[in-house]
């Protein structure tokens, strides 16, 4: 049992093994193994095969350095929809107080009150003075 063990770790060793992105793969893959074989679509069974053998491949590769670079750039993917999500269910939860601009030159949401009307202000982050109207 040993010898097996120190076969699996001399054959990982190296590797890259799972990251936040394969872990998503593979749940792709799982819900189109099952959405396949619900609506009888023989294409996403080969989807699935495709993220499959992707997930594997990035799973034993031994390039860590693009691995790594294509978990962060999924990580701020993940992020942006994240935050878009949380300014969105902010701006309804807010639509009776509040008003939230982006800055149009850093994109920082500047919260203010609902007061309608052309009014100006100034970008706390990069101190860009902008002016917007605010309609509703
Ligand atoms: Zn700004």
């Amino acid at each position: 049992m040993n010898k097996i063990k120190a076969a699996m770790a001399q054959f990982m060793s190296g590797r890259y093994g799972m990251d936040q992105l394969n872990k998503i793969l593979m749940i792709a893959a799982f819900i189109l193994i099952l959405a396949g074989s619900f609506i009888q679509v023989p294409v996403l069974n080969s989807l699935a095969l495709v993220v499959l053998a992707y997930t594997i491949f990035r799973t034993y590769s031994r390039n860590h350095r693009k691995r790594t670079a294509e978990n962060q750039r999924f990580q701020r993917i993940l992020k942006k929809i994240r935050n878009s999500f949380l300014l969105t269910k902010l701006r309804i939860k807010e639509a009776g107080t509040h008003r939230h601009i982006k800055c149009p030159q850093c994109g920082v949401i500047i919260r203010t009150s609902k007061e309608r009307g052309p009014r100006r202000f100034t970008c706390p982050k990069c101190k860009t003075e902008f002016e917007t109207n605010i309609r509703v």
